[in-house]
């Protein structure tokens, strides 16, 4: 049931609609590939875990999409932002989202990024090395400011996910385990223009199962408590993002209730509050790529359907193995099948949506739309081959809205600039 993936999603006369309008239309207008948002979806999934957490704070994390209309609807539903480098600081304060409500990760953030975010006087700093914590003091205190940092500890749980997108595990880059990390605050505590707010973690994304959360809460709240009995002022217990979202027709999508569920017990009796971070499940399944169908080619062993979204437009089925259920926009092929490769342009085998995915019979000109495409779609995507990037529009209760031109051949030409 495609109601399973956006609730605002469905056929009428045949034709594929989000939110009363017409994807087939929106194709038309804009031209394909083309992305296409619920706004809807985005705050439904904002209510849901404000409904879920009461007393939390939000960071909506960027790089699962940082279109600057998404971000500004979820700062419009409260929530501030999860970043990662130094141009979703500048996407995030430009939505208009309050510096005090940004928090900062990442094992590789630069000079220049952290003198963005000192300046900006961001609300925390998610320090994942001790030489990270020596840099961050040091130029604190030359830019005479000091700063709310938090540790990221890597409690070691399996998340079962793409190994990829596995970031708790003792073998990950991210972070420090559990015993250093208690000696970093100590550590931490000598260093004079740090102020120690708390303790950060995300241990993976697309966890369906929430049962790795339980694990890690745990392991962060003995952290917890070693801290306060040390005199430790912890004031917020960031236990990132990562929570799943529905790509195949079988798999069943968490509720942040079911999250909640897993974390509470751990943290229900602290002072502390507690921070999430967001990115897939608030945007993953308002998004939707249409895509125009180019050309057929049957080998005879191997059927492919020719798309003109490659993978330079949405990476995931190429470097993570990810399965986007596909649907035509229109119904009309639907008493027969075939079995296919639903393929792009792009000059590389891994160059795939789907394969060997039953379809109705499609023909060219056909649009098909790939569902689950909101999170680490656009954002992933690149020039590769020289190809512009897609538009993104927005839809919201029968109105839509251009939110991103595609981009022209004179915006990649940008090499020319300095020749
Ligand atoms: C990527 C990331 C998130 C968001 O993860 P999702 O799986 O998209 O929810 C949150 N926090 C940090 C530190 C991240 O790197």
């Amino acid at each position: 049931m495609i109601k399973d993936y956006n609730k605002y999603l469905e056929y009428k006369n045949g034709k594929l609609f989000l939110e009363d309008v017409s994807l087939e239309e929106l194709a038309k207008e804009f031209g394909t590939p083309l992305y296409v948002y619920s706004a809807s979806h985005i705050r439904d999934k904002a209510k849901a875990y404000k409904e879920a957490f009461k007393d939390a704070d939000f960071h909506y994390a960027l790089k699962a999409n940082g279109n600057l209309s998404i971000i500004k609807l979820l700062k419009e539903e409260g929530f501030g932002a999860d970043i990662v480098s130094g141009g979703e600081l500048r996407k995030a304060i430009k939505a208009g989202i309050d510096p005090s409500k940004i928090v900062y990760a990442g094992v590789g953030k630069t000079v220049e990024e952290l003198k963005m975010a000192i300046e900006a006087g961001i609300k925390m700093f998610n320090v994942e090395s001790s030489m990270e914590l020596d840099i961050l003091n040091d130029m604190a205190k030359n830019l005479g400011k000091k700063v709310n940092i938090a540790i990221r500890v890597n409690p070691d749980v399996d998340p079962k996910t793409h190994p990829y997108i596995s970031t708790g595990m003792k073998k990950s880059k991210f972070g420090v385990d559990i015993k250093t990390a208690y000696k970093e605050y100590q550590y931490a505590k000598s260093l004079e223009y740090l102020n120690i707010v708390g303790i950060h973690c995300h241990i993976g994304s697309q966890l369906l199962d929430v049962s790795p959360y339980i694990e890690a809460s745990e392991k962060v709240r003995e952290l917890y408590d070693k801290l306060i009995k040390d005199d430790f002022e912890i004031k917020y217990i960031d236990i990132g993002g990562g929570l799943g979202i529905k790509y195949k027709p079988e798999e069943q999508e968490p509720h942040p209730s079911d999250l909640k569920e897993a974390v509470y017990p751990a943290f229900k009796d602290i002072k502390a509050k507690l921070c999430l971070e967001p990115g897939r499940s608030m945007i993953g399944n308002a998004g939707i790529l249409i895509t125009q169908v180019q050309f057929l080619k049957d080998k005879g062993h191997k059927h492919f359907v020719i798309v003109d979204a490659g993978m330079n437009d949405l990476i995931r089925p190429s470097i993570y193995g990810a399965y986007h259920h596909i649907i035509p926009t229109n119904k009309k092929h639907e008493e027969s099948y075939i079995k296919t490769d639903i393929v792009g342009p792009i000059c590389e085998t891994g160059d795939f949506l789907a394969q060997d995915r039953e379809i109705p019979v499609v023909e060219r000109g056909d649009y098909l739309a790939v569902l689950s495409a909101g999170a680490y779609g656009f954002s992933m995507s690149s020039n590769y081959n020289i190809r512009p990037r897609a538009a993104e529009v927005l839809v919201e209760k029968g109105k839509y809205k251009l939110i991103r031109s595609r981009e022209t051949y004179d915006y990649i030409d940008y090499d020319e600039a300095i020749l």
